[in-house]
């Protein structure tokens, strides 16, 4: 799933493209993946894109005021493409095609999701904050009014919650995910299950820092990348998300994974937990 680090990249990828063309036809080839009505997708047609930015882990193209606005989910993906077909794709669910943008020059994007669980989201409204997905977003991690002292009381609404889902809930914090959480965690030698309000300050500047260094190296990393180099990009540089059963390249453990909430997370005992592995908690519970 792109998070923070590859939307970015993505934004400022499509912004070079995209910049000063304007959208010629847009096409739908899964309809489940278009969320609004009004205004309608062919307002978007004939209008100059101003401008391509993120919101947390949301794409918004803004087409002179008319934002299509695109939330990736967990298998979604744009695809440029220098010359798109000229006969309009057919609507299946069978394709991972979900949308096509045409520009004045006949170049153009694919939005894809692969896989069968189809949770791709577009939009098109009058502004980005009519999404409520964006309208609900905690504040992005990488701005200058994200402080250690913006994150300390964060933690400390949190709670007796555990880091894992704290990091990673989009109303807390934008643009962290999965993956992301799983490195900040390892960076920042904590346990995904340590609850929240429990850091002390001097735990709270370790995170922060691991926060700010995690996701800013890898906006620094995927800058400049096309949107189809940006998938690798990732994946070769994360330590231990997706990696369960290779070394932790810290300190040569095994990275383990442990289910939580809906999928599963990777983490290195001895980095993390103390050299105690995790206990699966929903395993757990129905031994009881
Ligand atoms: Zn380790």
């Amino acid at each position: 799933m792109p998070e923070l680090p590859e939307v970015e990249a993505l934004a400022l990828d499509l912004k070079g493209r995209l910049d000063g063309h304007a959208i010629a036809r847009i096409h739908v080839a899964q309809f489940s993946a278009l969320k609004t009505f009004d205004p309608p997708l062919s307002a978007l047609e004939g209008t100059l894109v101003d401008d391509v930015t993120r919101h947390g882990k949301f794409l918004d193209i803004d087409a002179s005021g008319t934002h299509l606005v695109l939330h990736l989910a967990r298998a979604g993906w744009v695809r440029w493409r220098d010359e798109v077909p000229t006969i309009p794709p057919k609507p299946s669910t069978k394709s991972t095609l979900a949308l096509r943008v045409v520009l004045d020059d006949q170049s153009g994007l694919d939005v894809t999701e692969a896989g069968t669980r189809k949770s791709l989201a577009a939009y098109v409204v009058r502004d980005a904050h009519d999404v409520p997905g964006i309208a609900s977003l905690g504040p992005d991690p990488l701005t200058d009014d994200f402080t250690v002292d913006v994150l300390k009381a964060i933690l400390q609404k949190e709670g007796g919650k555990q880091l894992k889902g704290v990091l990673r809930h989009q109303g807390t914090i934008a643009g962290i995910g999965n993956a992301y959480s799983d490195e900040i965690l390892h960076a920042a030698r904590m346990s995904p299950f340590k609850p929240a309000g429990h850091l002390t300050d001097d735990e709270v500047q370790v995170l922060y820092d691991a926060l700010r260094t995690t996701l800013g190296d890898a906006v620094e990393r995927s800058r400049g990348l096309a949107a189809s180099e940006l998938k690798g990009e990732k994946k070769s540089n994360l330590a231990v998300h997706g990696r369960t059963g290779e070394k932790c390249p810290v300190c040569g453990d095994t990275v383990r994974e442990v289910s939580f909430a809906d999928s599963s997370l990777q983490y290195c005992p001895t980095c993390q937990t103390g050299g105690k592995p995790l206990a699966d908690r929903r395993m757990s519970k129905l031994l009881k």
